[in-house]
């Protein structure tokens, strides 16, 4: 079955003789209708991998069949017709498309090369064509124009001859320079791609849900931060655009008239990006030039790996013949330059159906609806579960079992369902609501006022609770019970073996072989890695005990602070807010889970058990520099794990922080440290290498002892 059937598509209402023909029409239509929601209306309705493969089968059916080729082919044309909203601009040099490669292998890159050296007339030996490897930027494009150095005008692409004036929201972009302080020509046309980064992307949605929370009936959220860039630059109100935080790298040159004296100042594609850095405007850091095409795949494969820590989304790399000379010989197709490419990544969006919705419990009692999906490989792993988050969530998504749904994985962020595809709902479909019972112990489910979820009230009388908190304790960052896993879990639990954590130490080894899949060998192998974990440290058993707020940083800070654990159980409110980083939500949830005696006894069993660590003196306050510090830690470093890099510097007191920001203290950076050590530089946020790392926590030993 192709696509079109299973989206329901027919192709036209007479078929013709030749099924092919049909096929091409129905691409055609479908092709229209998704570029005019994508560019026109800023509303896709398809993941942009499901467009590019149906636009390659009609390219390819187009070739071989060149006498059904038609100008008002998608195949043709650039982008959609300007709105009318917008005063319209008509580009003295036409904006075009890039042919893309979506074969994510390294083929991309030496079928262009291959290409481009035939066009070029070249042999076996002659040398590597020189080319500029750059990241290919998941924005929009825009004409930014120059008249004698202050900007008058910026527009969109559109459809490549005529672009909308939006000139208003352009201004509101601090990164673009509406006066360049340098010599430039006296008409300057700069091409770049506005785009919206990562964070602000995320902070901007949450902003967004907040007003809806708040009744804005006007406000949405964004499905991804190209199509948020794309709203706030095609939006009538410019306090709104100013309100959406856009940013802006430089690529190329529109019309531009050089004076005599000026020059072209560049004979390289490379040149004229450092020339427009020089004229002030931003060029992202990762331009490379490359020698033919090993250097091409390097660059493809080393840009994907670091692809996830850019502070950015790229949905791709492009790859651009160097020498302008060249590129002036190898001239234009219809819609798109020969001398460029662009090299697509496996696609961050994709297209499943749900196949149920199921509530899980965690640790704390948290109910939290799950899409189950049709597996899909996304972002480079396949996905099977998305997180709706919680009821609201749910609901504002209207996901229902079913549905189509388009599923989004970018960078490390957990999978998300992005949007449904109503116009593919089946009939009878029921919204999801959450249920007011716990699907695992049937106590009740409760909301708090102002809270977003709901909370199995059973605590360890459920048994998801109960598998929960005994995966937290034996995790590796915790107590450590090797070989512990969620199936055994579920058994001990299950058969009533496991009731308490201070069960765990009274296994046997006949209850244990005795349980599905578990042989002799494997049970005594469990035996000794519980009796190994009870040599542990004060911060891993405080951590592993499970209470609301406290992570593994809190149980550090806690150790720190207090040394001793029967300390940390008889500290006061006041006695716990002097703890760094303890607020009031944290130290009152200290408080309650001591004040329960049935936790109290839980302790006292554990340490009966014979689960020891080593207690130390409360530490002196206010001794350590580090206290307090932010870092962020990257790439490989040649004597320490960076789980041990981590633990050093959170028992000196400094705090380890996923992804750098201008609250960032340092940055420690090892061997292969990519996009973290790009924003500290970026930033300017201090850079450290493992040795001075160590110098300074030596340091601190030396001078807070
Ligand atoms: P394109 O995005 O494939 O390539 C050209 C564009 O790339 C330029 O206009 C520019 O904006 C951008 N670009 C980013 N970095 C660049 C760099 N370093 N140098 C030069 N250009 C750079 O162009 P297109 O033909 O407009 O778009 C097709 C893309 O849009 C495809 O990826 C397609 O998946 C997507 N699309 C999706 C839908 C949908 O329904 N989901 C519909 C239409 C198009």
């Amino acid at each position: 079955m192709t696509n079109l059937d299973l989206f329901g598509e027919t192709a036209s209402a007479t078929p013709n003789a030749d099924p092919e023909l049909d096929r091409v029409l129905a691409l055609r239509a479908l092709l229209h209708s998704y570029a005019h929601q994508y560019y026109v209306l800023d509303a896709p309705v398809v993941p942009d991998a499901e467009y590019d493969r149906l636009f390659q089968e009609l390219q390819a059916l187009e070739f071989t069949h060149p006498d059904w080729a038609s100008v008002d082919s998608p195949t043709q044309r650039v982008g959609g017709k300007p709105l009318a909203q917008f005063a319209p601009v008509r580009h003295a040099v036409p904006m075009l498309s890039i042919r893309t490669q979506t074969d994510a292998q390294a083929s991309g890159a030496l079928n262009f090369d291959t290409r481009i050296r035939k066009e070029l007339g070249l042999h076996e030996n002659h040398p590597p064509v020189e080319y500029v490897a750059e990241l290919k930027f998941d924005g929009l494009a825009m004409n930014l124009r120059y008249e004698r150095g202050v900007l008058v005008q910026a527009a969109t692409r559109g459809d490549g001859e005529t672009g909308e004036d939006v000139t208003q929201n352009i201004r509101t972009i601090g990164q673009i320079p509406l006066k360049l302080l340098q010599d430039v020509p006296p008409v300057l046309e700069v091409r770049g791609e506005v785009y919206m980064r990562r964070d602000d992307f995320e902070a901007l949605n949450e902003r967004q849900r907040l007003r809806i929370a708040h009744g804005d009936k006007g406000a949405k959220t964004f499905v991804n931060p190209r199509n948020a860039a794309a709203g706030a630059v095609r939006q009538l109100d410019s306090a709104i655009a100013a309100d959406r935080p856009l940013s802006f790298f430089a690529y190329g040159l529109g019309e531009v008239n050089w004076l005599q004296e000026l020059g072209p100042v560049f004979g390289t594609h490379y040149d004229l990006l450092q020339t427009l850095k020089s004229w002030g405007f931003p060029v992202a850091d990762q331009v490379e030039i490359a020698q033919g095409a090993p250097d091409l795949v390097a660059y493809y494969e080393r840009i994907g790996a670091l692809r996830d820590q850019l502070p950015f989304d790229i949905d791709g790399v492009v790859y651009k013949v160097n020498r302008l000379s060249l590129q002036q010989q190898l001239g234009y197709v219809s819609r798109e330059p020969r001398w460029a490419v662009a090299h697509k990544y496996p696609a961050q969006e994709q297209f499943t159906t749900v196949l149920g919705i199921e509530v899980q419990v965690g640790r704390t009692g948290k109910l939290t609806p799950v899409a189950k999906l049709a597996p899909v490989f996304v972002g480079g792993v396949t996905v099977t579960n998305a997180t709706l988050h919680n009821e609201d969530e749910a609901r504002r998504k209207d996901v229902r079992v079913g549905d189509t749904v388009v599923v989004r994985r970018a960078g490390d962020v957990i999978p998300e369902v992005v949007s449904v595809v109503l116009g593919k709902r089946q009939l009878g479909s029921l919204e999801f609501s959450m249920p007011r019972r716990c699907p695992v112990c049937g106590s009740a489910a409760v909301r708090e006022e102002d809270e977003a979820d709901y909370r199995c009230t059973g605590g360890l009388f459920c048994s998801a609770q109960r598998k929960q908190a005994i995966l937290h304790f034996a995790q590796r960052r915790a107590v450590e019970v090797e070989g512990l896993g969620d199936k055994l879990v579920d058994q001990l639990v299950d058969a009533g073996i496991v009731k308490t954590l201070p069960d765990l130490y009274r296994l046997g080894l006949v209850a244990l072989a005795a349980l599905d899949r578990m042989a002799e060998k494997s049970a005594q192998n469990l035996l000794e890695a519980l009796q190994n974990s009870k040599q542990t440290t004060l911060p891993r058993f405080l951590f592993g005990l499970g209470i609301r707020h406290v992570g593994e940083a809190t149980a550090k800070a806690l150790a720190r602070h207090f040394g001793t654990l029967d300390a940390v159980m008889a500290a006061s409110l006041e006695q716990l807010l002097a703890v760094t980083d303890v607020g009031p939500i944290v130290a009152q949830s200290i408080l309650t889970f001591f004040d329960q005696a049935h936790n109290r006894e839980v302790v006292a069993q554990l340490r009966a058990c014979g689960v020891v660590w080593e207690e130390g003196e409360p530490a002196a306050q206010a001794t350590s520099v580090l206290a307090g510090k932010t870092f962020v830690l990257t790439g490989t470093f040649a004597t320490l794990a960076r789980d041990e890099a981590k633990d050093l510097l959170e028992s000196a007191g400094a705090k380890v922080a996923g992804s750098v920001s201008k609250k960032t203290d340092y940055v420690v950076a090892g061997a292969d440290a990519g996009g973290k050590l790009i924003k500290a530089q970026e930033l300017g946020v201090p850079v450290l290498d493992e040795a001075a790392m160590l110098a300074l926590l030596q340091g601190e030993r030396d001078g807070g002892a």
